[in-house]
């Protein structure tokens, strides 16, 4: 039975009218449901979030908004099996991937309310100490946050449709600002279950939450200045929108989550067979075989001193000939298909590009099965770190090359930099000062760096894995924005004002003890 999905705005369901489009099981590629938004009022959406869910929201303090989040998540969590199936289904994801995304969601809304505590029962945030800006302390200045007055629209990626809708929504609700939550289309079931499960648990108040199933339609047209915009999705999207002329007329926020051709160096002090070679080998292995590498975090380049390329091959292929393609229902696959039918050009495409300047270690762009949106894990050893393409196709399924570089912290900074700007670079080597020069190196050109080590390889959590405590996001090419990162996270939507005047009114206007 293929499902109609709805949209929930204004306080209603809407089903699909007009043209629809469909979305497919990614294993067996037949059509699941159908979902457009043609027929929406978006002004009325607009105008819903603005009137009667900013105002409800903006009435609770820090600590009764972390309690909402609070209950969000457990609402979700009670769902578990289902999403979980459901994300089988539609996204392809084995268990443990769909885990990775649905506990992600309610892990991150639980993040936020825990986060909530700091800021207690309060309306606005003091940033900062107060300023003494006159002769005496009477002329002082404070700088606030207050929570914008218009709504938050979310723009979301494929691939993650359960933590990148909720993790968006816990910074925005936490601040006080309604959402309008837009889900990328080809995996949109799980995100639509979690809008019914919101909806039906009574719990968010009346327009804090909408959810469009299809396009934005004229959405973007229609934002103002106290509305902002949340993306996450290509680059080449991202660009699109952020040169819309109602958006930049109005200065609407705007936070870029793009893509990115994150690396992974091997430093040249690491012996094989020790503590640190391993971790590097294992997580190049989880980016590729985790979320089948749809993940914006995964890593795209692997770098590795000349010397020591031959070992590294032998044992890359080596894992990633143990990883199994097939039904992700099925607990012996470790690895199910791409997402959509587009994901499967995309990525076949990519890797032909890739191969023409590199040899194909293993995988490639052949069909792996019969049905499904199937690629084999692909490892790709580059002629040379120089050639282009390797810093600027960004093949979004589980595909890597590996680069020889010298072995120099500066010479790898310097291949890393051409991928213009990255979500996430990881360092793995025992040499402090060669991690030093490194990271100092690297860190203008990401959001997050990662560094493995025999000390930490125990317990650390892989880089791909964003946490909500850490800043998620990267300049240039990975978007210029940033999201999570604790109360940092909510502050983008926040207005941040310097208020100036006599020590006690200014004190007072917070509601903080006068002087
Ligand atoms: P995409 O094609 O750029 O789409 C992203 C979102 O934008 C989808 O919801 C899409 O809707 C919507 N969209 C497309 N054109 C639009 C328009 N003109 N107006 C309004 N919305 C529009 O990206 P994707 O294929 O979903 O995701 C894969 C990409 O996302 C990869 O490049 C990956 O690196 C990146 N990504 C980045 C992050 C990060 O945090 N930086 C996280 C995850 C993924 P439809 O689906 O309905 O077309």
């Amino acid at each position: 039975m293929t499902i109609q999905m709805e949209s929930y705005v204004q306080g209603s369901w809407h089903g699909p009218t007009g043209e629809a489009r469909e979305i497919h099981n990614a294993t067996t590629e037949e059509p699941m449901a159908v979902l457009s938004s043609d027929g929406l009022d978006f002004q009325g959406v607009l105008d819903h979030a603005r009137t009667v869910g900013g105002p409800a929201l903006r009435a609770m303090t820090f600590a009764e908004r972390g309690a909402l989040l609070k209950a969000l998540s457990g609402a979700i969590h009670e769902h578990r099996e289902e999403l979980l199936d459901l994300s089988t289904a539609n996204a392809g994801t084995t268990r443990k991937d769909g885990k990775f995304d649905v506990d992600g969601a309610t892990g991150t809304l639980a993040a936020y309310a825990y986060f909530s505590k700091e800021l207690g029962d309060r309306h606005l945030i003091s940033d900062g100490d107060g300023i003494q800006l006159g002769r005496t302390a009477r002329f002082w200045g404070q700088h606030i946050r207050v929570p914008r007055l218009g709504a938050a629209v979310h723009i979301n990626a494929f691939n993650f449709p359960a933590w990148n809708m909720m993790e968006k929504a816990a910074c925005a609700l936490l601040a006080g600002v309604p959402v309008i939550e837009k889900p990328g289309t080809a995996t949109a079931m799980v995100a639509w279950r979690i809008a019914q499960i919101v909806v039906e648990s009574g719990l968010m108040p009346e327009g804090g939450w909408q959810f469009i199933a299809g396009s934005t339609g004229d959405l973007l047209d229609k934002m103002g200045p106290q509305d902002v915009m949340a993306f996450t999705g290509s680059a080449w999207t991202a660009n699109k929108l952020r040169s819309n002329p109602n958006l930049i007329q109005n200065s609407v926020g705007m936070n870029m989550e793009a893509d990115s051709l994150n690396a992974a160096v091997l430093g040249p002090d690491v012996e094989p067979g020790s503590e640190t070679w391993r971790l590097f080998l294992r997580n190049v292995v989880l980016d590729m075989q985790q979320k089948t590498g749809q993940k914006c975090t995964a890593v795209r380049r692997v770098l590795v001193p000349e010397n020591r390329m031959a070992e590294v091959k032998d044992e890359l292929v080596a894992m990633l000939g143990e990883i199994v393609t097939g039904d992700p229902a099925d607990r012996a696959t470790t690895m199910g298909p791409l997402a959509s039918a587009a994901q499967l050009r995309d990525v076949r495409a990519g890797i032909e590009k890739l191969a023409a300047s590199a040899s194909i270690l293993c995988g490639g762009a052949d069909p792996v099965h019969e049905k499904g949106y199937f690629v084999a894990p692909t490892l790709l050893e580059a002629r040379s770190a120089s050639e282009a393409i390797f810093h600027e196709e960004e093949v979004f399924g589980p595909v890597a090359t590996l680069l020889p570089y010298s072995g120099t912290a500066a010479d790898a900074s310097a291949i890393v930099a051409r991928g213009q700007g990255s979500l996430v670079g990881s360092l793995y080597s025992n040499d402090t000062p060669w991690v030093e020069e490194a990271v100092l190196a690297m860190a203008p050109w990401h959001g997050r760096l990662w560094v493995g080590s025999d000390r930490m390889a125990e317990q650390s959590l892989p880089p791909g894995m964003v946490l909500p405590s850490m800043v998620h996001g990267g300049p240039g090419r990975a978007g210029g924005g940033e999201e999570l990162g604790g109360v940092r996270g909510i502050l983008f939507y926040m207005q941040r004002t310097a208020v100036q005047g006599f020590k006690g009114q200014v004190h007072g206007c917070f509601g903080e003890v006068t002087a």
